[in-house]
């Protein structure tokens, strides 16, 4: 198989992946609406784009071919930001809450609130689906009173969300799914999986010539990685 026809695979699964999950998000948000349950994801909802995205390498090229210069640009300064940040940090919690309170919304968001990359959006973006008020998409649990955490949790409905969160277990349950489906076919491609910061596979993909790298190989990938000086074991995952 030819460089050119694996990476056209992976992309082309991509689609159907993201297509698959849309379907399955409509139905089952129809049917718990129709059942008297609340969602509150929809236009102008942004809280939950300041969160850590991350996914497989092909979504992320599929979003890197979709930007232009300007979103380039952004990602690009948010990838050395997020470089500079995770210096001497090991552990995922201590990641997740400096990039919360530091690294700002995603850079593909536009000025307006909107998704910058809306038909590729990836599919921890899709499945993330909220079953409270879009303030607690962006709400810092460590500031709250006990009493306010407490009332939080007694409010969920804890039927169908991943407790104790507020998001809809079965649906970021799928996306996980087809996620590891994803990897597995690009370990049946190209012989590895790779999983990491959506921003910082995006960087990779448009100025380090990353796609060429991962298509001769496990190696050439980490090399290329290392050589961009991403290569942090919260940022990106060669397997
Ligand atoms: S890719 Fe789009 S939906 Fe996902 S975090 Fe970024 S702006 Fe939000």
């Amino acid at each position: 198989m030819t460089a050119e026809k694996a990476m056209g695979d992976l992309l082309d699964m991509v689609k159907q992946q993201q297509v698959f999950l849309e379907m399955f998000v409509r139905s089952w948000v129809d049917d718990y609406r129709s059942s008297g349950g609340a969602i509150f994801c929809g236009k102008g909802c942004r809280n939950c784009c300041s969160l850590a995205v991350h996914t497989g390498f092909a979504e992320a090229l599929a979003v890197a071919r979709q930007l232009d210069e300007t979103q380039g640009r952004a990602v690009e300064s948010y990838a050395m930001k997020l470089r500079e940040l995770l210096k001497g940090v090991t552990e995922l919690p201590e990641y997740l809450r400096l990039h919360r309170q530091t690294m700002g919304f995603c850079p593909l968001l536009t000025d307006a609130g909107a998704c910058g990359v809306y038909p590729v959006r990836p599919l921890s973006c899709r499945s993330l689906i909220s079953t409270r008020e879009s303030v607690w998409c962006g709400a810092d649990f460590s500031q709250l009173s006990q009493a306010e955490r407490e009332a939080f949790v007694a409010a969920l409905d804890r039927k169908v969300v991943a407790f104790p969160s507020h998001y809809v277990a079965v649906l970021q349950e799928s996306g996980k799914e087809l996620e590891e489906a994803g990897a597995k076919n690009m370990r049946e491609l190209l012989g590895f999986s790779l999983y990491g910061n959506l921003g910082v596979l995006v960087h990779l993909c448009r100025s380090h010539g990353f796609a060429e790298a991962c298509l001769e190989g496990k190696s050439s990938a980490a090399g290329c990685i290392a050589g961009a000086g991403f290569d942090h074991p919260l940022l990106l995952t060669l397997t």
